[in-house]
């Protein structure tokens, strides 16, 4: 039941009016109970994905606990918190969530809320909520401390929503980066531009997909570097417009808060590197994740990349 409200299609967009669409659109996507979730034909995918965002966090909180004990995270684009429990695994001690979805932001701080109800004895990071336009408004004005500084900054499928225009994509890498402390972390999970041009050219109409996602362009051989809109649809869970992220330029734009790249893997080649560790292995047996990608790792859908940036300030 949850689907039809999903599917919701948000037509053509003005120049300003797709953030305010995002996030009602975010805001009224419904909790799913697990039966249903399970169910879900998409399951074994978003297992999958979370999964990798373990892997990848896991690692980046390792290298950084190996130089501190304390370490302060900012969840960019934090939906409903889904990373929570990868936070709690890390051992971080401080997070701040941000998210341009207000019901999202309220369904994580009741999730970090539980979390910390049932965590009796142990000692669990302190969290802040922000609910901003991370596009468009500055997060340092909206921290508690506005002295804060993070040690990584993980933004989870979010930052393509951010490459509508040049100034947006900036403010958003701005926040991202400008309070990481030298040698923090940019860390995060984006579609693959090469794979969505890939397929749309492979395809004789300006749309692509099979039974479970499809993907719509608004134009076929024109690609400009911001605003590249494009519509995923995902068995009617995620229809909102999002964008391009030409990676070279993304990678450009970095420089000017003195980021460099350290690292970037498609999710198959990331996949096949990391599941030859035997915890990771056993990680993923335990969040079921292997049936959409069997031994060889492929995928039948839109596959995506993981970045991860070393912050590399005065170094
Ligand atoms: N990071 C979460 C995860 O991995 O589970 C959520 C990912 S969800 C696909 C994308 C999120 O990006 C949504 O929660 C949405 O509200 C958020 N988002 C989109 N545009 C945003 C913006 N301009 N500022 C902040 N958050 C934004």
């Amino acid at each position: 039941s949850n689907m039809s409200a999903l599917s919701k299609d948000f037509g053509s967009l003005t120049e300003e009016g797709h953030s305010v669409k995002v996030a009602s659109h975010y805001n009224t996507l419904q909790e799913c109970g697990l039966d249903e979730r399970s169910r879900s034909r998409i399951v074994h995918m978003r297992n999958f994905n979370n999964w990798l965002k373990s892997v990848l966090i896991g690692e980046v909180l390792d290298q950084v606990h190996q130089r501190q004990r304390e370490v302060c995270v900012l969840d960019l684009g934090c939906g409903k918190g889904g990373d929570l429990l990868k936070w709690r695994k890390g051992r971080i001690s401080q997070l701040v969530c941000a998210d341009i979805a207000g019901v999202s932001v309220e369904q994580c701080q009741s999730r970090y809320d539980d979390m910390r109800k049932r965590s009796h004895s142990e000692r669990i990071f302190s969290a802040e909520f922000i609910t901003a336009d991370c596009t468009r408004e500055l997060l340092s004005e909206k921290l508690s401390d506005p002295e804060m500084r993070f040690d990584v900054c993980s933004c989870q499928f979010v930052y393509h929503y951010s490459f509508e225009t040049q100034q947006q994509a900036d403010t958003m890498l701005r926040n991202a980066c400008e309070r990481l402390r030298p040698g923090g972390f940019f860390i995060g999970t984006t579609p693959d531009a090469y794979e969505l041009v890939k397929r749309l050219e492979a395809s004789d109409s300006n749309s692509f997909g099979n039974e479970v996602y499809r993907v719509t362009f608004q134009k076929k051989d024109e690609y400009p570097l911001f605003g590249c809109q494009y519509d995923f649809n995902l068995e009617g869970v995620v229809n909102v417009p999002e964008f391009l992220v030409y990676f070279p330029l993304f990678v450009e734009m970095a420089k000017k808060y003195n980021m460099r790249l350290v690292y970037k893997k498609t999710f198959h080649e990331f996949f096949k590197d990391k599941i030859q560790n035997d915890q990771n292995r056993v990680l993923m047996q335990r969040m079921q994740a292997l049936e959409q990608y069997p031994a060889d790792g492929r995928s039948r859908l839109a596959s995506d990349r993981p970045e991860e940036y070393e912050h590399a300030q005065r170094h």
